[in-house]
C-alpha cells in the first residue's frame, strides 16, 4: 500500500512571491526523486488553495485544507466550506488537530459535524487524534483515543468509512522535539486498528490508513513511519523546507 506523506503548513507563506518560492522550490526538488509509493498531500493555508491546485503538473502532488466549517454555505463570515474545497479541486481536509482543539474549541461534536460535512464534499478527512503529556501519564491515552473515534465518527457510515485518514498526533509531540518510541506508536496503531474493527467490521479495519505525526524529520522518519508500521506522516514544520519534506517521503519511499 502506498504511504501518504502530508505537509501542513500552517499559517505561513505570507506574501505571494513567498507562496511561488515555495512551490518553485517545492517542485525542484521533487525532480529526479524516487517518491513513486507516496503521495503527497500538501494543506497550504486557505487562502493559497486555488494557487497550489493551479501548479499540480503530472501528479506531483494533491491539495487539501488545514481547516473547514460544518455547514455547506450561509452566513458563516470567515469561514470555507468542504464543496468549496472540492470545488477549487481539492482533495483532502483536516480536521481536530490539536493546535484547533486547543485555540479554536474544536470538541469531539464539532469533528463529528466537520467530518460528515468533508465527506459528504466527496474529500477525505485527515482526523488527528492523539493524548496531552498529561493524558499519557495519567494512563488515559488509550481512553482519549477511543473516545476522539467514536465520538468524532460516529455519525460516518460504513460504506464512507475507509475514506476516513486517521493521523495519530500526541499533542505533546507536535511542534515539539520529544517523540514517542517505535514501540509506543505501534501500540497505538493496533489499538486504532482494533476500534475500527470492534465498530465498523475487520475488512474496514484493513483499509484505514493510519498516519502519525509529531516532530518528524527526515533523520527520525524510518523510526516514526516504517519501523511501527505506520501508513504514512502528518509533517508541520519540516514541510516548510521543501528539501527536508521532499527527504521525507524519500526516506519513507526507500524503506517501504
Ligand atoms: C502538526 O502540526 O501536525 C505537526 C506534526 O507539527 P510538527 O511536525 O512541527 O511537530
Amino acid at each position: 500500500m502506498g504511504k501518504l506523506i502530508v505537509g501542513n503548513l500552517k499559517m505561513n507563506l505570507l506574501t505571494v512571491a513567498e507562496r511561488d518560492r515555495y512551490l518553485e522550490s517545492f517542485k525542484k526538488e521533487l525532480q529526479g526523486k524516487n517518491v513513486s509509493e507516496c503521495e503527497i498531500v500538501l494543506c497550504p493555508p486557505s487562502i493559497h488553495l486555488e494557487s497550489f491546485v493551479g501548479k499540480i503538473e503530472k501528479n506531483d502532488f494533491s491539495v487539501g485544507a488545514q481547516n473547514i466549517f460544518w455547514e455547506d454555505r450561509g452566513s458563516f463570515t470567515g469561514e470555507i466550506s468542504a464543496p468549496m474545497v472540492k470545488n477549487i479541486g481539492g482533495e483532502y481536509a483536516i480536521v481536530g488537530h490539536s493546535e484547533r482543539r486547543k485555540n479554536f474549541n474544536e470538541t469531539n461534536e464539532v469533528v463529528k459535524m466537520k467530518i460528515n460535512s468533508i465527506l459528504n464534499a466527496g474529500l477525505a478527512p485527515i482526523c488527528c487524534v492523539g493524548e496531552t503529556l498529561e493524558d499519557r501519564q495519567n494512563g488515559k491515552t488509550t481512553d482519549v483515543i477511543i473516545k476522539q473515534i467514536h465520538e468524532g465518527l460516529a455519525d460516518v457510515p460504513v460504506s464512507k468509512i475507509a475514506t476516513v485518514v486517521i493521523a495519530y498526533e500526541p499533542v505533546w509531540a507536535v511542534g515539539s522535539d520529544s517523540v514517542p518510541t517505535s514501540d509506543e506508536i505501534m501500540e497505538v496503531r493496533i489499538l486504532i486498528k482494533k476500534i475500527f474493527a470492534d465498530t465498523f467490521g475487520q475488512p474496514v479495519a484493513e483499509k484505514i490508513k493510519i498516519l502519525y505525526g509529531g516532530s518528524v524529520k527526515a533523520a527520525t522518519a524510518k523510526q516514526l513511519c516504517i519501523d511501527p508500521g505506520m501508513d504514512g506522516v502528518l509533517v508541520g514544520r519540516e514541510s516548510l523546507i521543501p528539501m527536508e519534506f521532499v527527504k521525507i517521503a524519500e526516506i519513507i519511499n526507500q524503506n517501504i
